[in-house]
């Protein structure tokens, strides 16, 4: 999972894709980087951890020019290198281009393979260094006629979002697997983003997503927008209404925010527990990811939504524990109980997804040490059972506690009273049941391979491209 944000035809480009970036922050926390260009050249700036940190007055100062696109990059197993950071901006035979990626090719070891073969010479582990290879090499005269070129030698997921000297583009999939959106300022400069919460910062209004299979051109002659592949089923992910976007997101014409709560509301009528009075039962949210969620279903069933579990949001991604193993420190510093809500309560605790299980299985047991007297866990979403090769990184299969597990040994590895999940059908309804979506979707227009096992686009288990140079 990554974000991307680019804007053109702003006499602050880089100060806007910074602010842009860091409304995008929670796509990923491991890079940070921008690209904009003067008319002239390309300049890049690119820094590990958190856009604020990465990003001083002096380092925008130095990026000049109208036309920008920025990228956050998602910590991924390994190869946690500044190298690895987008965009990826490079000189090739028609001047100078830089790209930023959120997805995952499918076809990539061949492509490289194949580019390899061919004498190309790689400086990343990264898919998206084979775009740019493609690029190069591609015969057509113009950039839009290369960037065509290579996208229909690749497969899987991408948004793009690519610049030269003039101009940027905006590309999506024809699954339309990752999000990407368009929108405008009032004086008519024209962003693109993963998500609208990036144009709420900025002022800028939300014009409409990029579609599926879109390429929109934005250069000194407006917005042009094409089709150049083949179409193809369109396969949005699921997941991102159940995690990855912001609530206040929307996303294919449905509130985030609003299809989470629907997702609570069904969960109760899927899973309800009986006898709950509002004496004696309290709806506690896992924070934040599980708390839109819990709102619905607190709502739904006419029960207290109480704050069970307080959040610290001081966690940085480094911190020194003591010698002397504190039990479970790391949730313990991002999450406490809230003794006095929690005392001699049923409680309903909810989150949006378990992954492996082992933060909810402390959560768990931190309700209890909270004077829970049973806790019943409800997830807005269905077991995660199959891992995504479509851009985000969740783990291996044998990881994932529901690709192993019936939902009783979850329970039990949980140390739960109940355990239950929102049925994959409950998840679609919640998306299809907002008002203004386009309702003319068929109801299979969305990916939920890691939910069914039903992969949209072939995928062969990944065998990661270890760099044999090391970057000391
Ligand atoms: P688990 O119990 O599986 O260890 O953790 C569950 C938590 O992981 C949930 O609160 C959920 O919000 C979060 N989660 C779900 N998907 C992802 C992901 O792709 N990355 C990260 N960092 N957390 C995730
Ligand atoms: Fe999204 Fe899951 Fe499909 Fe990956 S497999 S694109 S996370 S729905
Ligand atoms: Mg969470």
């Amino acid at each position: 999972m990554c974000g991307l944000f680019g804007v053109y035809g702003h006499p602050e480009a880089a100060n806007i894709t910074y602010l842009g970036l860091h409304a995008l922050q929670h796509r990923g926390q491991e890079s940070a980087g921008i690209v904009c260009s003067d008319g002239q050249r390309l300049y890049a700036h690119k820094t590990m951890g958190l856009v604020q940190a990465g990003f001083s007055s002096a380092d925008l100062a130095a990026l000049p020019g109208q036309l920008a696109i920025g990228h956050v990059r998602y910590s991924t197993a390994g190869q946690s290198h500044l190298r690895n950071a987008q965009p990826f901006a490079v000189d090739y035979q028609l001047g100078s281009l830089a790209l930023a990626h959120n997805g995952n090719l499918t076809n990539h070891e061949d492509l490289r393979a194949q580019l390899e073969q061919r004498g190309s010479i790689f400086q990343t582990g990264a898919d998206t260094e084979a775009i740019v290879h493609l690029i190069a090499i591609s015969d057509k005269p113009t950039l839009i006629g290369r960037i065509a070129d290579a996208l229909r030698q690749v497969e899987g997921a991408y948004s793009l979002l690519l610049m030269d000297e003039q101009s940027i583009v905006a590309v999506r999939d024809p699954h339309g697997f990752r999000p990407l959106c368009l929108g405008v300022f009032p004086d008519g400069a024209y962003v693109v983003a993963s998500e609208p919460v990036a144009f709420d910062l900025i002022g800028a209004e939300l014009l409409r997503d990029i579609e599926p299979g879109e390429m929109v051109v934005i250069d000194a002659q407006g917005l042009r927008s094409s089709r150049p592949f083949d179409s193809a089923p369109r396969r949005m992910c699921l997941f991102e209404y159940v995690y990855f976007a912001r609530p206040d997101s929307t996303l294919g014409g449905a509130s985030v925010y609003e299809v989470r709560r629907r997702c609570g509301a069904r969960l109760w009528d899927e899973h309800p527990i009986d006898g709950a009075t509002r004496e004696d039962t309290i709806v506690v949210p896992v924070p934040d990811s599980g708390v839109p969620a819990s709102i619905g279903l607190a709502q739904h069933a006419g029960l207290p939504f109480e704050m069970g579990l307080i959040r610290s949001h001081y966690v940085g991604r480094t911190f020194i524990e003591p010698a002397q193993s504190i039990r479970h420190f790391g949730v313990k510093l991002k999450l406490n109980p809230n003794r006095g809500v929690l005392e001699g309560k049923r409680v309903l605790v909810v989150d949006d997804s378990i992954v492996r299980g082992t933060t909810s299985r402390k959560l768990i047991g931190m309700l209890r040490g909270g004077g829970a007297r049973e806790v019943h866990v409800r997830i807005a979403s269905p077991p995660v059972a199959w891992p995504c090769f479509y851009g985000i990184d969740t783990p291996t299969r044998s990881e994932l506690i529901a690709s192993s597990h019936t939902i009783d040994e979850i329970r039990r590895y949980l140390a739960a009273d109940s355990v239950g999940y929102l049925s994959l059908d409950g998840l679609t309804d919640a998306v299809y049941g907002i008002e203004g979506r386009d309702r003319e979707l068929p109801r299979d227009s969305y990916c939920h391979a890691c939910f069914s096992g039903e992969y949209p686009v072939p995928v062969r288990p990944p065998h990661p491209r270890q760099l044999r140079l090391v970057n000391a």
